[in-house]
């Protein structure tokens, strides 16, 4: 490629709507355009990235026996009313109508339409187990879409679903997958962590997250330095802090806490650790026909409440939300700023009850604790359990792991780091085969159901989260892999220098001849300015051409990550160009 063909066009400054550097840098080096928010077209630069990204993927894919086929983006509501999907989804699933009215939806994943496929396609156990992906755009109305294509609306992913036998199989064919998705992130250049993960709107019983380590992630990895234990946050085990609930030290007694609604500032202001206090949250869930039902969290004041593990409990898998101000007010009779467990009492049509209260674990252990008082402007201490108030109606996991908290394996505590999820792979069993009523004939001549798994690659994801691990102040440093071009050849003074054409054009053409990605930098600007563009661009290597570098007989490479300089004879500048490539790791 030259320079003067290609569509090159970097800017000094990014939009004000790029908060991270790798929506910064992507706009910067033109590799992606916003067309409207979280919808971007990829830009020749852009999509060669992409392109290098979806090539490892397809060839991890294939190696590890999964088909390729391609599901349309545009998909008929009945699967989806047929899954349950289209009542489950939310805004984020994208409905349109075609002109007679009929109900589409535009693609966030495909398992709908794969086991229609599926179920039309495969009559016997001899066709087990399949493993079927495609690499295609979605779409989802993501409620805050930003930092460019790594939380997109329109985006590409990877998705590919495994068919099986049985249980036994399905899980062999995770592990495939889970191989693969090792090697792949791998080979793209990435640190990563495999972490166990929620389930979410997917469903089923077993899944991993791939997550790239970058400050900017938005989810928080739970990880144990002593063993290989690592969880999301949503989902990581967090252990009850105090082993044996102890006597009651003191007497319960009201305190004056004027203009104080934290556990912070009641912390504060009582001289007491943040840790005897505790915190209360009203949820409301909503079961149909039925009158709605409010209930009593219990955190410690230094936690915080893990919705994902609330909404696993009886009677939450319906969702629950925040209760408001007037709710609680109506039903407790108290102002939020003051709630507190003690004496409490649920008012609904007519009738008086104690509080429904759900007590975290570590809660569910503490004596002589801080609570409000259900009174503006005054908490109670020193208060008991069984002394003071009832057992809790429930005690479980309700919250979030703190660094320092116990690792499950007894050894050591745990750390906390941020992540971008990159990758998924769940183990789905039957919710979606039994939907659609997805069945084989097994051995025996009977029907059975198919086991199912999924597996996505967040590819354009990929690209954001790439940048973000590896960048300085100059631009974007791109592993080898995934590079828009591996090698960029700077000729300096190509319009007047006969001696600089012909030894630019003689490497380049042998790159070329090589399979090397490489790019001529033929457009005769200053040296200064190319330098700079390739540098935000991020291109592994650079040699540069002059005419006094030729008087000498050299060239120069230069590594873009390390600025690591060499000036090597033209005459050994090919071989050693592949040589500094051959050397890199990603
Ligand atoms: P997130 O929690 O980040 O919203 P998810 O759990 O919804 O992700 P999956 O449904 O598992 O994601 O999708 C598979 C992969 O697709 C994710 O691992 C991620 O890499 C990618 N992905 C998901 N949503 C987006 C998005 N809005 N923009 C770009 N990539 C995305
Ligand atoms: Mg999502």
């Amino acid at each position: 490629m030259r320079a003067s063909a290609f569509h090159l066009s970097t800017t000094k400054e990014a939009p004000n709507d790029a908060e991270i550097i790798s929506h910064q840098y992507m706009m910067r080096s033109g590799m992606i355009r916003k067309l409207a928010g979280g919808i971007y077209s990829y830009m020749p630069l852009g999509l060669r990235v992409i392109r290098k990204v979806e090539a490892i993927v397809r060839q991890e894919m294939n190696d590890a026996g999964a088909l390729e086929l391609l599901m349309p983006v545009v998909q008929p509501a009945e699967l989806w009313v047929e899954s349950g999907r289209w009542e489950q989804y939310g805004p984020e699933l994208l409905r349109v109508k075609d002109r007679n009215g009929r109900d589409f939806v535009l693609q966030p994943t495909s398992e709908e339409v794969i086991t229609d496929i599926a179920r039309n396609e495969i009559q016997s156990w001899r066709q087990l187990p399949v493993n079927f992906y495609h690499i295609q755009t979605k779409f989802r109305d993501e409620r805050r879409p930003r930092f460019g294509i790594m939380r997109g609306r329109e985006f590409t992913m990877k998705d590919a679903y495994s068919f099986d036998r049985n249980i036994a199989g399905a899980q062999e064919s995770y592990r495939i997958m889970f191989d693969a998705y090792q090697r792949i992130f791998s080979r793209v250049g990435l640190m990563f962590r495999a972490v166990s993960a929620d389930t979410g709107s997917i469903g089923g019983s077993q899944s991993h997250e791939f997550q790239v380590i970058a400050d900017i992630g938005e989810d928080l990895i739970v990880y144990d330095p002593n063993s290989d234990y690592a969880a999301n946050i949503e989902l990581a085990v967090a252990p009850c802090l105090i082993a044996q609930r102890a006597e009651p030290v003191h007497t319960m007694n009201k305190v004056h806490t004027p203009g104080v609604k934290t556990c912070e500032s009641l912390a504060t202001f009582l001289s007491l650790p943040l840790s005897q206090t505790v915190k209360s949250i009203v949820v409301v869930t909503e079961p149909a026909d039925q009158p709605v039902e409010v209930h009593l969290l219990m955190i410690r004041g230094d936690h915080e409440l893990n919705e994902v593990k609330l909404g696993k409990l009886p009677g939450f898998e319906i969702g629950f939300r925040l209760a408001n101000e007037d709710e609680i007010l109506n039903h407790f009779g108290a102002t939020p700023g003051s709630l507190g467990p003690v004496g409490l009492t649920h008012k609904q049509a007519g009738a008086t009850q104690p509080a429904r209260i759900i007590a975290d674990l570590t809660v569910a252990n503490m004596h002589d604790f801080v609570v409000g008082a259900n009174e503006t402007d005054f908490h109670l201490q020193g208060v008991n359990w069984l002394r003071d108030l009832p057992e809790a109606n429930l005690i479980a996991d309700i919250r979030n792991v703190v660094e320092g908290d116990q690792a499950p394996s007894g050894k050591g505590t745990l750390s906390i780091q941020r992540g971008i999820e990159v990758g998924h792979v769940f183990y789905l069993g039957t919710k979606y085969s039994k939907a659609l009523n997805a069945t084989f004939l097994d051995e025996t001549g009977k029907p059975a159901l198919m086991e199912m798994g999924c597996y996505g690659i967040g590819v354009t994801r990929i690209v954001g989260a790439a940048i973000e691990q590896s960048h300085d102040a100059r631009g974007i440093i791109w592993p080898r892999a995934i590079a828009p071009f591996e090698v960029v050849v700077c000729a300096l003074g190509w319009g007047k220098s006969e001696a600089v054409r012909e030894a630019s054009l003689a490497l380049y053409n042998r790159l070329v001849a090589d399979g090397v990605d490489v790019i001529l930098d033929d457009r005769d600007q200053r040296p200064g300015v190319m330098f700079a563009e390739w540098e935000l661009i991020g291109v592994p290597l650079r040699v540069t051409i002059g005419d006094r570098g030729l008087a000498q007989g050299q060239f120069e490479i230069v590594h873009r990550a390390n600025g690591e300089t060499l000036l090597v004879n033209t005459d050994d500048a090919y071989t050693q160009v592949l040589e500094e490539l051959n050397q890199m790791t990603a």
